[in-house]
C-alpha cells in the first residue's frame, strides 16, 4: 500500500488526535455522529468505542471494501515525470521571449525569482508544438497539462513548478498576468503524481535550509508557514525556511509532515480576517499535536512578500500565550469552536493558553470554559473507567511512555492470559491476532495521563503483593519441615513489598493523577 494514510483519509476523513500516528474518524460500521473509531497507523490497529469492533489494518481495509488494486496508474509515473520536465523546459524558454510576462515580473519585483524557482510562461501553441510530437494527447491529460478537450490549463499564465518532498517536479501553478483575470492562481489538476492538498509549496527547499540551520546550531529553527507561492519564494530566497499553503486548508498529510520536523512553525498568513482565522485554527491544531508555534504579526494590508525578511523576523511573537492573544484579538472566533480545540490540547498547554484567553477577554474566557463544560459529558462516552492496571501498563508500553528495558524480564508472563499476546507482541514483536489487535487499538486510544514511573511502581507493588499472598497460601498446606524455608521466603517477599510500596509512594507524590486513581 503506497500510503495507507492517504487511502484511509480519502474514505474516512481522519481527524487528528494528540498522537501524530493516531487518528479518529466517524465509524462507518455503526451510525456515528462524532468520531469514535480510532486508528493507530504506527501500530496498524483500529478500534471503535461505539460498536466495539476492531482489529488489524487488513480487516479494516477489507471491511471498507478497499483492495490493493488500481496500481496500474502508477506504472506511468516515469513518463509523467518526463512530460512535466519537458513542459518546464518549454515554459522557461517561452518566458525569455515573452516581453509582457517579463514586464509583469519586473513590475512586481519578482524577476529575481525566475532562475532560482524556475518560473516560466505558458504559451499553449508553443507547449503543444513542443510536446505533441513526443507524447499522445492522453499522456498530456494524465500529466495534468491539458483537458480532454485539448484546452491547455495554464494558458497565458506565469508558470511556477511545484516539487514534492522528493524533489520531483509533479505539477505547475499558474499566475495570471493581470489581477483582473480570475482566478489569479490556477493549478494543474490532481494527477497520479500530485494531490494539491497533500503538498506544501517549497517543502523540498525548506527541508534543506532547516538542515543547514540545525548544523549551524541555530535554535529554535523557524519554519515559516505562509499564504502564497511568492511569499514562500521571498523568504526562501533570503535563506529562510518557508512553505506555502496556497489556498488549501491544512490537510492531515501536511500536518504529519510539519509535525515530523524539528522546528518551530511560524505562522505568517495574510493579515485579513480570513487569513487570521485560518492562522488561529492552524496554531491550535499544531498545539494539539504538541508542535511549537510562533506567530508573525503583520501590519494590516501588508503581505509577506512586501516586507523585508529581516524586519519580518523581528516581528515574531514566540510566546504561545501572547501569540494566541494576538490571533484572538484580530478574529472573532466562536467560543464553542475554540473549546473543541482546547479539549484536545496537551494538559500543560491548556492552562497556559487559558491564561491567554483571560488576557484577551475575561468574558470570552468564561464563554469558552462554559462551552468546554457543555462538551464534556459527550467526551465521557469514551469509556475511561474499567481499565485495569495491567492494561494501563501495556498501554504505556505501546505508547512508548515506558521502554522495554524498564520492564521486568518476565513481564509478559505476569500479565493476565487475555493480555499476554499483546505483551509478547510489544516486547518481542510476535504477530498480533485479530482479537489482540483490537484490544491494543483500544488501549492506544484510551486516555493515559499517568507517568510511566508511577505506573511501573504500582505494577511492582501488585506483583510483590501477589508473591506474598502466594507464600501464605502455600503455608496453609505445607508440611511442617518446610516451614522455616517458607518463613524465610515470606520475609524476603514482605521486604520486597515494603520496598515497592515506598517506591510507589515516592512516584505518586509527583503524580497527583495516579494518586487520584488510587492504585
Ligand atoms: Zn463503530
Amino acid at each position: 500500500m503506497a500510503d495507507l494514510f492517504a487511502v484511509l483519509d480519502e474514505v474516512l476523513e481522519l481527524v487528528p488526535t494528540g498522537d501524530p500516528e493516531q487518528f479518529r474518524a466517524c465509524c462507518p460500521f455503526h451510525s456515528d455522529m462524532h468520531p469514535s473509531l480510532y486508528i493507530h497507523l504506527g501500530k496498524g490497529v483500529w478500534y471503535c468505542f461505539g460498536c466495539q469492533e476492531g482489529g488489524t489494518m487488513t480487516t479494516l481495509l477489507r471491511r471498507l471494501g478497499i483492495e490493493a488494486t488500481e496500481r496500474s496508474s502508477e506504472m506511468k509515473q516515469p513518463i509523467l515525470l518526463q512530460i512535466l520536465q519537458d513542459a518546464q523546459q518549454c515554459f522557461k524558454s517561452t518566458l525569455v521571449l515573452h516581453r509582457v510576462a517579463r514586464y509583469y515580473l519586473q513590475k512586481t519585483n519578482r524577476e529575481r525569482f525566475c532562475n532560482v524557482f524556475g518560473l516560466g510562461f505558458c504559451d499553449p501553441q508553443r507547449l503543444r508544438a513542443s510536446l505533441s510530437t513526443k507524447y499522445t494527447d492522453e499522456q498530456l491529460v494524465q500529466a495534468g497539462l491539458q483537458a480532454r478537450s485539448g484546452q491547455v490549463f495554464l494558458a497565458n499564465r506565469i508558470t511556477i513548478p511545484i516539487y514534492d518532498i522528493n524533489k520531483r517536479l509533479v505539477a505547475f501553478a499558474g499566475r495570471a498576468l493581470s489581477d483582473n483575470v480570475r482566478p489569479k492562481y490556477l493549478n494543474t489538476p490532481n494527477t497520479a503524481l500530485y494531490q494539491k492538498r497533500h503538498i506544501l509549496y517549497g517543502a523540498h527547499l525548506a527541508t534543506d535550509l532547516i538542515k543547514t540551520q540545525r548544523q549551524l546550531g541555530k535554535k529554535p529553527v523557524l519554519l515559516w508557514l505562509v499564504e502564497g507561492y511568492f511569499d514562500a519564494m521571498h523568504l526562501l530566497a533570503a535563506g529562510i525556511p518557508a512553505v506555502a499553503l496556497c489556498g488549501t486548508a491544512l490537510s492531515i498529510n501536511q500536518l504529519r509532515w510539519l509535525t515530523s520536523l524539528p522546528v518551530t512553525i511560524c505562522l505568517a498568513l495574510d493579515p485579513d480576517p480570513a487569513g487570521l482565522t485560518r492562522a488561529l485554527e492552524i496554531f491550535l491544531t499544531l498545539r494539539v499535536y504538541g508542535v511549537e508555534t510562533a506567530v508573525c504579526s503583520l501590519p494590516d494590508g501588508k503581505d509577506v512578500d512586501q516586507c523585508d525578511p529581516k524586519w519580518l523576523q523581528s516581528r515574531v511573537v514566540h510566546d504561545a500565550t501572547r501569540a494566541l492573544a494576538h490571533l484572538l484579538f484580530h478574529t472573532s472566533y466562536p467560543p464553542m469552536k475554540l473549546a473543541r480545540f482546547f479539549m484536545r490540547l496537551p494538559r500543560r498547554d491548556r492552562s497556559e493558553l487559558y491564561r491567554a484567553l483571560l488576557t484577551y477577554s475575561p468574558d470570552y474566557a468564561a464563554a469558552v470554559s462554559q462551552a468546554i463544560r457543555a462538551l464534556r459529558p459527550r467526551q465521557r462516552r469514551v469509556p475511561k473507567s474499567g481499565i485495569t492496571l495491567a492494561e494501563l501498563l501495556l498501554s504505556a508500553v505501546a505508547k512508548g511512555i515506558i521502554s522495554q528495558q524498564e520492564l521486568p524480564r518476565d513481564f509478559p508472563d505476569q500479565l493476565p492470559q487475555a493480555l499476554r499476546g499483546i505483551g509478547k507482541h510489544l516486547l518481542s514483536g510476535e504477530p498480533l491476532s485479530e482479537k489482540d489487535a483490537k484490544t491494543l487499538a483500544r488501549l492506544l486510544a484510551s486516555p493515559l495521563e499517568v507517568s510511566g514511573r508511577a505506573l511501573l511502581a504500582a505494577w511492582k507493588v501488585e506483583q510483590a503483593r501477589r508473591a506474598v499472598i502466594r507464600i501464605l497460601e502455600e503455608a496453609k498446606t505445607a508440611p511442617e519441615e518446610t516451614l522455616p524455608a517458607l518463613e524465610q521466603r515470606f520475609l524476603e517477599a514482605d521486604m520486597a513489598l515494603r520496598q515497592a510500596l515506598a517506591e510507589r509512594d515516592a512516584a505518586i507524590a509527583t503524580d497527583d493523577f495516579l494518586a487520584a486513581l488510587d492504585f
